[in-house]
This record gives structure tokens, sequence and C-alpha cells, in this order.
């Protein structure tokens, strides 16, 4: 059967395409192959035409349960037949007060107060304007600028994409906004300061505070970060990196927020990433997986003393924020059930030993003969690992061509989705995912890379690709 056919068992013809954008994709050519997933189940998606694809990626880092959950479609189902919107203007709902109360108990230490919102971004934004309105109301209104890092992703919006610190993403939308500073995070396999892990003594850390000295510390209000770096190829700090920060956001009273959008829900093989680096955040930013990406979610989950800064004094101390659909009864009833699958079935633990057989898996790639020239280091923690490419051991040099890139047409072609970047690849599957599941996984990896290592030598690979 042709694709057109397959479209048209769905009522679907290909103009129908010609309406509809993806995120960061030239439309044009993705019409001429588009893929059109139709239904998925555990690990598995499927598209229109009935190819079958390993879903090594959970989505985009968001299925944590996998796909096709029937505790969350039951609890889904069963809420709609209560109250499908609560108006978030004069009232909240029963699911989004069990879930606020179940953030608190499984966010560690006093993170006890939480914002629901609807997404990744909504939850950088609604941190970062926390931040500023916390200071102001607690004695230090100047303090407003934002610390984030290079190569650092915080959302699409403009808050969120002036924290972000690459630039293909924010180009075409500079200026950004004001009051943004912008660090080196610890990429150790290529520090930027040229030093090595541990004589460096985390130069990458200690230097934020010669910059919240230099901005002027009564200007710095917060700092942004991904523990677990996803964008710049999953750069995993040194165990010191967050004992060193948060006493320097301790001493100048700036707030260090964990953008767990991506680390959160199990990913690192703890609940949190704040838990796997044992560094309790200001604020932790949550989003994508709180409801496996059956309803869109988000949220920031606060401290006591940043709670105490807003409450009381009327209604001109009130968090200034809303979203009309944080806190949302179905979205909110989602997340309940799929943090309730999670500990119900261990998952963090799943994650922590698949995590560490995909990576002992991927160590032995390495020192093999085939790929051992190619794969340059191996970084991340639990179910959130990847592996960068290069050209020559000794000098690290990175390929010229994108040669991730190209893997990737192979992967998709053979049935397989990962995060590919031109010079980084990563695994991130979910958190249910079996040995038997990786293996294949790791299988197909190994045929892409092979097969494109073959384009390579034949000079068949062109050096332009398609940038998400
Ligand atoms: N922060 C991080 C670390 C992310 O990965 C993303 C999404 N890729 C966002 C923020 C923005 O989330 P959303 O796309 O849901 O707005």
């Amino acid at each position: 059967m042709s694709l057109k056919e397959s479209m048209l068992r769905y009522s679907i013809v290909p103009e129908d395409l010609k309406h509809i954008v993806l995120d960061f994709k030239q439309m044009e050519d993705f019409i001429k192959h588009p893929l059109i997933m139709a239904k998925a189940d555990g690990v598995w998606l499927e598209d229109i035409e009935g190819k079958r694809y390993l879903d090594g990626l959970s989505g985009v880092f968001t299925v944590q349960v996998g796909h096709n959950n029937p505790r969350i479609k039951e609890a889904i189902k069963k809420q709609m037949e209560k109250i499908c919107f609560a108006p978030p203007l004069h009232a909240t709902n029963i699911p989004a007060i069990k879930l606020a109360k179940l953030m608190a108990e499984i966010a560690p230490g006093d993170l006890n107060t939480v914002k629901l919102l609807s997404g990744g971004s909504e939850a950088t934004e609604a941190a970062m304007k926390l931040g500023r309105q916390y200071h102001t109301q607690t004695g230090s209104p100047k303090k407003y600028k934002v610390i984030a890092r290079y190569w650092g992703y915080h959302g699409a919006t403009m808050g969120g994409l002036s924290a972000t610190g690459f630039p293909h993403r924010k180009a075409i939308f500079e200026p950004t906004m004001n009051g943004f500073i912008h660090v080196f995070p610890p990429t150790c396999y290529r520090c930027p300061y040229g030093l090595g892990y541990p004589d460096c003594g985390i130069r990458c850390a200690t230097i934020v505070e010669d910059v919240i000295k230099m901005e002027g510390p009564k200007t710095v209000a917060s700092m942004i970060l991904e523990p677990i770096g996803n964008t710049g190829g999953i750069i995993t700090p040194p165990n010191e990196y967050f004992t060193i920060l948060r006493e320097i956001c301790d001493k100048y009273n700036v707030l260090l927020m964990f953008d767990e959008i991506i680390n959160g829900f199990g990913r690192t093989g703890q609940m949190f990433a704040a838990q796997t680096f044992n560094t309790i955040p200001d604020v932790l930013i949550t989003g994508k997986s709180m409801a496996s990406g059956y309803t869109p979610m988000g949220a920031i989950t606060f401290r006591d003393k940043v709670e105490q800064a807003f409450w009381g004094g009327g209604s001109d101390r009130a968090f200034s924020h809303g979203h009309t659909f944080g806190g949302n009864p179905l979205s909110s009833t989602a997340t309940l059930a799929s943090i309730e699958e999670i500990r119900e079935r261990d998952l963090v633990t799943n994650a922590r030993e698949m995590g560490g057989y995909l990576r002992a898996e991927l160590e032995k790639l390495k020192n093999s003969d085939t790929l051992g020239n190619i794969i340059g280091d191996i970084r991340g923690k639990g179910l959130m690992i990847g592996v960068e490419f290069i050209k020559n051991h000794e000098t690290k040099e990175s390929f010229d061509i994108p040669f991730g890139k190209e893997v990737e047409k192979i992967l998709i072609q053979k049935g397989l989705i990962l995060r590919c970047d031109p010079n980084w690849i990563a695994f991130a599957p979910p958190l249910i995912v079996t040995k038997e599941e990786l293996d294949q996984m790791i299988r197909i990896f190994v045929e892409g890379v092979e097969e494109t290592l073959e384009k390579v030598k034949a000079g068949k690979v062109s050096k332009s690709f398609d940038k998400f």
C-alpha cells in the first residue's frame, strides 16, 4: 500500500499536510516524506503505514511510563465524567489539590509549594518571574538578573529563549530580553577553560561567584540550569559542581532553579536530579514527563522560604502569574496516575538498573575495534545517556559532516527513534524499558553507525542538515 493509500484510510490526503507546522521543521521538506504516527504501545510507536518504531526517546523525554498505559487512560476517563475544566480565577479542583500535595511529598527537602502550569516554557517563565517578585517582596527589589548557561535550553517563549544559551534557536529572534548572563557548563570532555578534572577545582562552578561579583550581587536574582543538560550533548557535572553552586547562591541570595523538565520523574535514576546530585534547589521546574505526555502539564515547586514571601499581605503580595490551563483537572489526574505508576512499579529503580545496563553496553562499544575509534565520550545518568562522536581520539576533533544526523536517517528507516545531533546521540527510552528492548535499540544503533561510517568513507554524506 502506498503512503497516499495509507493516508486515505485515515481520511487524510497529502494536501492536508500543507496546513500544519511542526516544531523547528522545514515543512516543504517534511511533506515529501511525512512521518505520521497512528498508535503506540509500551516502547513502540506505529505509523499510518503500520511500520513500527522503538521509542528510544520517550516521545521527546516525555512518555515516562510508556505508551497506552491503562492506569492513566482509565483515570482520565473517570475524571472526564466529573469535571474537565474548573474556573481558574475562582476555584481550584480536587485532582489539582491532590497533585500539589503529592509533588510536595516526592520533591526533596522543603520544596512544598506548587504552581501548576501546562508546559515547560510556561514553567521556566513562571520560575523566573517568581524569582523577581520574591526578591522585590523580601527587600531586594533591584535583583532581576538571571544567570543561565551556554548550551542550555529553557523554552521557546521570550524569557525561556533569553535564558537559552546557544545561537541556533535564538539568533533569529534577537535581541532577546535584558538581564540574562551566561556561564559555561561543565563540559569536562572539552573543558572551556582547558583544565582537567579534578585538578580544575571545578572552575566552571567557582566562576559563578566571580560573575555575580562583577554583575553586582544586588542585581542577580536567580540561576537557572538543567542538572544534566540535554542540548550540548548530555552535559553531566562532576559531583562537587552543585555543592559549590548551592553555596555560592546561598552566599549571594540568588535563587537556584533546576530545570528538570527533562531530568525529572526518574529520568536520571532518582525521582529528581536534585536527589541524584544531592542538592535542593530553591525552585524545581518540571514539565514534559509529569503526565507522561498523556496531557500537557508543567509546574514549579518551591521552598518554604520562597512561599513565605507570598503568604499574606493581601492580593498585591500574591504571586502575580497565571495561565488558563494551569491545574487543569484532566492534566492533574493524568499526572497523579503517572506518578502512581512510577512509584508502584518502582520505575525509578528500573531506570537506574536499565540505565546501568545501557551504559555498560555502550562502554563496550567504545572499547570495541569497530566503533571504538569514533566514540569519544559517554555521558549521563539513569536512562539519559549520550554518546559523543569524534574523528580522532587524540585531538577530539569532530566530524565535519553532520554524522549523528546521518545516523538518524538510517535509524528511522530501521525503526528506532533517538535524540540525534550532528556530533552526539542520546538514548532516553521510557522508564519501563526492558533489557531485550534495549538490546534491540543498541543493535539498530550499531547498524546505523556502521552504515553511516561506510557512507562517510564513500564520500556520500553532505554537509548540510536539518538543524533540529
Ligand atoms: N526546558 C527544557 C530543559 C526543555 O527540554 C524544554 C523542551 N524541550 C523546555 C524547557 C520547554 O518546554 P516546552 O517545549 O514544553 O515548552
